[in-house]
């Protein structure tokens, strides 16, 4: 089946929002196998949208649409649509109850304006959207061609695919469905082609699926594609690839598809019954917030100090001020003595440190822009360790704060 994208903003075009619907809508509608064969993004305004659904209609027939479909005058995506197809605009008195017991339940009177968003083109199935007060429309012509409507929200936007139109596309495709379907294994601490001399060798024994190497701040992921194949036999072969190339990548090969190592070291505490205390001067809290991020992180996680200035470090984390004099703030003595402090400090098990020069201004030879000392801590066993992170501020603070939760996952790997 084969189909194609609308995306419908004027923020879009702009570049003040990102098209995450494209790239999600993508993904999604592959592994259902659907074929994309064109991706558009218009702004809001009625000739560009009605050009754009007419076109994408008259090559494939079928066409979703993402956007446009509040309650104000720049949202124009259904009349539009509906002028298009032949259908007047109608009362959907179900939909209006829905809405007005929604604000009634938000304790607030529902505005005038909402009340478009309650009528719909004739013969349209409504798609409802229990998280927004826009509700999905699956829009037929005469001809029996196909345009779904969807919110511009991607929270909205996802919920309305995943239980709305996959399970009517699966359902159109009938019994040889063919799908395109990705797993990833996610890497860090090995850099790009260190990781494919290991992994190399298995690429040519994966064919037909491909093999993608996606680097990024987090570290390089591995991902294997299945194209065109029934689902049964996608994934029977995907779990055998990932199987061998998570051997392949060993101990750099921290989990798949979305994990985080912020979550597999929370695990690993939480089995190990260990509690973790933080001390971080140049990531300014973000490990603590990668940690926090992640639901159920108070079974584990004590808290954090930033010791950005010296007086931080020697008052809160009893860094000697002779040990910052002799080293430096960015230095083993300092990161090790910031792990131990903070293991006093928060009564923790386990603790991490961080202390590094982010730039762009500060370095000197010895101690370049990117040097940033990391230690993790369990019991009385410190790992520290020099890393050199290439990038800017912004990336060097995030490639720290994922290497120094890396460290620690090692290290409880280990023990
Ligand atoms: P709309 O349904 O057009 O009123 O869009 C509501 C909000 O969703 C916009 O303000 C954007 O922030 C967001 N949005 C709309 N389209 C997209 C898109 N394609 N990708 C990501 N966010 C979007
Ligand atoms: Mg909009």
């Amino acid at each position: 089946m084969r189909l194609e994208l609308l995306t419908i903003g004027t923020e879009l075009l702009l570049g003040h929002t990102v098209d995450t619907n494209a790239a999600e809508l993508g993904r999604a509608l592959a592994a259902a196998g659907a074929e994309i064969t064109r991706r558009t993004t218009v702004p809001d305004r009625p000739d560009a949208i009605r050009a754009a659904v007419a076109e994408a209609l008259d090559r494939t027939g079928f066409v979703i649409a993402t956007g446009g479909l509040g309650p104000t005058r720049d949202d124009m995506t259904k009349t539009v649509v509906a002028e298009l197809v032949g259908k007047r605009l109608v009362l959907d008195e179900g939909l209006l109850a829905a809405l007005e017991a929604r604000f009634k339940q938000l304790g607030r009177p529902m505005p005038a304006l909402n009340r478009t968003q309650a009528e719909v083109p004739e013969g349209a199935t409504v798609l409802p959207n229990p998280r927004g007060t826009a509700p999905g429309l699956w829009v037929e012509d005469a001809r029996g061609r196909v345009a779904v409507l969807l919110p511009g929200v991607p929270r909205e936007m996802r919920g309305l695919l995943v239980e709305e139109v996959l399970p009517r596309l699966v359902a159109r495709q009938g019994t040889d469905r063919r799908v395109v379907l990705s797993r990833t294994v996610r890497t860090t601490g090995i850099a790009e082609s260190a990781l494919a001399e290991r992994v190399g060798p298995i690429e040519p024994e994966i064919l037909p699926l491909t093999l993608a190497y996606l680097p990024s701040v987090d570290g390089v992921d591995l991902r294997v594609t299945a194209w065109g194949l029934e689902l049964r036999d996608a994934e029977a072969r995907l779990a055998a690839v990932v199987e061998r190339l998570r051997a392949a990548a060993g101990e750099h090969a921290y989990g798949q598809d979305g994990a985080d190592v912020a979550a597999v070291v929370l695990d690993a505490l939480r089995t190990g019954r260990h509690r973790l205390g933080v001390a971080e001067s140049c990531t300014g809290g973000m490990v603590a917030a990668r940690v926090t991020n992640i639901p159920g992180a108070s079974d584990s996680f004590i808290g954090g100090v930033v010791a950005y200035a010296d007086v931080v470090k020697t008052a809160a984390l009893k860094v000697p001020i002779e040990t910052l004099e002799a080293h430096g703030a960015v230095s083993e003595e300092t990161v090790r003595a910031m792990a131990e402090g903070a293991q006093r400090l928060f009564s923790a098990d386990c603790t991490i440190a961080v202390t590094g020069i982010a730039g762009p201004g500060g370095g000197t030879p010895d101690k370049p822009v990117g040097t940033v000392w990391l230690a993790a801590r369990v019991h009385t066993a410190t790992h520290a360790v020099k890393r050199v992170f290439p990038g800017d501020r912004d990336e060097i603070r995030r490639r720290a704060a994922q290497a120094a939760l890396d460290l620690l996952r090692r290290l409880l790997a280990e023990s």
